[in-house]
């Protein structure tokens, strides 16, 4: 199945025959170049020898030009060939269905998903299509990188860089809004951000929605939740833990539009106007439930952003 989600901007390799089934003795799947590893997912304990293949786990919508041709779990990894052979990146597993119409020169152009990153779209571009030949002439000598130098795609690195900055934030004094951040922000650095905040806000809330303690989950282990902002973003409110509460899709949305409070106290406050539509008979029974709340109580939300939200976008 394919998963809706928007992608970041694209990288690409022109694809070698040992990526496309027509060399022997091949390996299934596709070598990823050392210089595209920084937009795939970090691979950690690449140096253990007790380990000779590291992995993680990848999905991705497969494209053939246009055509959809299914969603593949697949699995991205590093291999150390246990010191035989050069060590190589390949993303490998269920990809036949496409690889096996690529030749060596056709295009692999990999997005990465922007709010679920361990998803990807792959999309194939043959030596036929009018598309390839003009993105030949744009790639110069390169057989691989980005695909569009004015847009680069966020890098893991980034992500990791800016998990570490949230993280510390909690030993500073709390700042509700971050007044320059959307004016000199680059897009790549945007994305980063927002990973980052998910990953972090995620674990703070051990994946369970601060309001109902629920969320589904995906069987492929995914969960509907949202690391939502109690001031947004887009009222330039902070990348701050205490500004953050993990919630499932619709209570984010209660409470984005201000259908939902919280008390100083961590009390769900549901004013009488919401309360007194039928439709919003499920939200009758969290008036003056307590929320859950992280561990840590650092990471509690501030009472400064739940009174802003109060103040600022809670329906009266
Ligand atoms: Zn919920």
């Amino acid at each position: 199945m394919a998963i809706a989600t928007s992608f970041d901007a694209p990288i690409y390799k022109v694809l070698a025959n040992n990526d496309t089934g027509a060399a022997k003795g091949h390996q299934g799947g596709f070598v990823l170049p050392k210089d595209l590893e920084d937009y795939l997912p970090l691979l950690r304990n690449m140096t253990s020898p007790q380990r000779p293949t590291v992995d993680v786990e990848i999905t991705a919508d497969l494209f053939d030009g246009d055509d959809f041709l299914g969603t593949a779990d697949t699995r991205y990894q590093y291999q150390t060939w246990g010191g035989v052979r050069s060590p190589e990146r390949r993303i490998t597993r269920n990809l036949s269905g496409l690889l096996n119409r690529a030749q060596g020169g056709d295009i692999l152009i990999i997005e990465r998903g922007i709010e679920v990153d361990d998803h990807y779209r792959f999309t194939l571009i043959k030596e036929s299509s009018p598309l390839h030949s003009k993105l030949i002439r744009s790639f110069g000598s390169n057989r691989w990188g980005v695909l569009d130098q004015q847009s680069l795609p966020a890098k893991e690195t980034e992500v990791i860089e800016a998990v570490e900055q949230i993280e510390s934030t909690t030993k500073q004094p709390f700042s509700l809004f971050e007044h320059d951040a959307n004016l000199t922000e680059t897009r790549a650095r945007k994305v980063a951000r927002s990973r980052a905040f998910k990953r972090v806000v995620s674990i703070s809330y051990a994946n369970s929605c601060a309001f109902c303690g629920g969320g589904l989950q995906h069987p492929d282990g995914r969960f509907e939740l949202d690391a939502s902002h109690i001031v947004s973003r887009s009222l330039k409110g902070s990348d701050d833990i205490r500004n953050g509460l993990l919630l499932c899709k619709g209570h984010h949305w209660a409470f984005d539009n201000g259908l939902i409070g919280v008390t100083d106290s961590y009390k769900l406050l549901i004013p009488h106007v919401v309360r007194s539509l039928a439709r919003n008979v499920q939200l009758v029974q969290l008036d003056g439930r307590e929320i859950s709340l992280p561990k840590n109580m650092d990471e509690h939300p501030a009472a400064e952003a739940l009174a802003w939200h109060r103040r600022n976008i809670l329906v009266v």
